[in-house]
């Protein structure tokens, strides 16, 4: 019989740690690179290209590779993405250009475009230059409030046309979920840090941590003391399982969990369950699962309500998840949590699917992640004004400006995709609506 709450920390070795949580994937040299970049063809109507979000002059950025103008190429790329070297790292491109190139319809291999995006990116950071210079200076000032990708490629964007931007970040560092979101292994080396940092250099950004909307500052005061304001804000709430049972020892949040997780200096600390259950189907329930089972978790079994086809997370990743050991348990949802003296010793699933009855998996922790929300605590405060919502979010036009005058927002707090890639681009396209409407006023 195991013990009840086997959650335990040091389950491996230094080395363990640092292999399983060291580069997922290695970046190219030099010689693969340039093999990597004559597999294109630089199409004309270039899929990939209308395939990303931010736009990215997809075989322009490769042509530069191979002429060996690496300098080139990463400017090609940051021009149109600040964050080029995060999305590098951490988009799925599998379903968006790496999907569109015409390799993945002719022979099933892609060009693979996001090496060859950090490659440029990689070289460029490792120079410590900076390529973008600031127009000359407006004389407007702009808040900011959150310092993520959606805030921080608002404030560079809006620095580089002659702006003045103030950042208003909550948290104790900038970089959004980059720092302390996406997977630890996608992003190491300090890279969150290391980004916010380029794109500071620029000038013209005060980035203010620890200054939340709502606690330090207020929307009103923003607008009142500021020609413009953008909100990056993200999602600060998590969807509960509501079940009782929730407040057992070993059910965690694992968005809650993920953020220890990349903040830990030394991953040994951080203690871990034997058994683990993780309760969701997206990106984040891919996220906690691999990253348990790498902490060195000996059982981990996702459930998800329905099918593989239903699951947010794409099929890479489910594949991913699978060759890091983790079982993925489909059509099953969590009907009761079982503790024994306070903390979690099982879970009672129902089926969901064709199939009827109910199953018990013994657990010493359980993860949910089963989607964040947006939280609009922080916005109120305007007694006059509304910031409209719009299932959930904050309501916004094609130029992501909200109901409230002088209020643009973009991100993960608007409609849309939710994902580093689509966040910078939200934060570009407000950032030329706001030179517009400062032009204009
Ligand atoms: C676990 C996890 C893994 C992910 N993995 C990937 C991935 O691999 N690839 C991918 O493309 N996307 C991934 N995503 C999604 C991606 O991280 C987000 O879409 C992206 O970070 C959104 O950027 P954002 O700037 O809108 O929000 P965030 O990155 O959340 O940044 C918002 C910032 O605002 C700050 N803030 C919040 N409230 C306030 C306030 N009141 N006042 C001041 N500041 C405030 C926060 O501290 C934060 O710094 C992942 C998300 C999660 C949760
Ligand atoms: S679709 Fe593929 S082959 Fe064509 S330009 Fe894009 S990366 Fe190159």
């Amino acid at each position: 019989m195991s013990r009840v709450g086997d959650i335990a920390a040091g389950r491996l070795s230094e080395e363990q740690y640092a292999r399983n949580f060291g580069d997922v994937e290695p970046p190219l040299e030099r010689k693969h690179a340039l093999v990597e970049a004559s597999r294109c063809y630089f199409c004309h109507d270039a899929p990939c290209l209308e395939a990303c979000p931010t736009g990215i002059d997809i075989p322009g950025f490769i042509r530069k590779i191979a002429t060996d103008n690496v300098k080139g190429s990463a400017i090609t790329i940051l021009e149109e993405n600040i964050m080029g070297g995060a999305c590098a790292r951490v988009c799925p491109t599998e379903i968006l250009c790496e999907q569109a190139c015409v390799r993945t319809a002719q022979e099933g291999k892609p060009v693979n475009i996001g090496a060859l995006q950090r490659y440029a990116t990689d070289w460029l950071f490792e120079r410590g230059l900076q390529p973008f210079a600031r127009q000359a200076p407006t004389g407007r000032r702009v808040a900011v409030v959150g310092g993520g990708p959606a805030g921080l490629a608002c404030a560079h964007r809006l620095s580089m046309l002659g702006h003045t931007v103030t950042v208003f970040e909550a948290r104790a560092k900038g970089g959004g979920l980059n720092e302390y979101g996406v997977a630890a292994y996608k992003v190491p080396h300090d890279f969150a840090q290391r980004e916010v940092a380029f794109i500071l250099s620029l000038g013209g950004i005060d980035l203010r941590c620890g200054q939340a909307l709502g606690r330090e500052v207020t929307l009103a005061s923003l607008r009142r003391d500021h020609d413009a304001v953008f909100l990056g804000t993200g999602l600060a709430g998590v969807n509960a399982l509501k079940l009782e049972g929730e407040a057992l020892k070993g059910v965690e949040d694992a968005v809650a969990y993920i953020e220890r997780l990349r903040q830990a200096g030394d991953k040994a600390k951080l203690p871990v369950g034997r058994r683990v259950i993780v309760i969701g189907g997206g990106n984040t329930a891919i996220d906690i699962a691999v990253q348990t089972k790498r902490l060195g978790a000996e059982d981990v079994t996702m459930v998800y309500r329905r099918g593989p086809e239903n699951m947010g997370a794409t099929a890479h990743e489910q594949d991913f998840a699978q060759t890091n050991g983790v079982k993925i348990k489909h059509w099953a949802r969590p009907a009761k949590l079982i503790g024994e003296n306070g903390a979690l010793k099982a879970v009672e699933f129902e089926r969901t699917g064709a199939e009827q009855g109910r199953f018990m998996l013994e657990a010493d922790m359980l993860f949910k992640a089963i989607g964040q929300i947006f939280v609009p605590a922080p916005y109120g405060g305007d007694n006059k004004d509304v910031l409209q919502l719009k299932n959930g979010r904050i309501a916004v036009n094609a130029d992501r400006q909200t109901s409230l005058s002088k209020v643009w927002a973009g991100g993960d707090c608007i409609e849309g995709p939710d994902l580093t890639v689509s966040a910078v681009q939200d934060g570009k396209l407000a950032a030329h609506s706001i030179d517009r409407f400062l032009k204009q006023s």
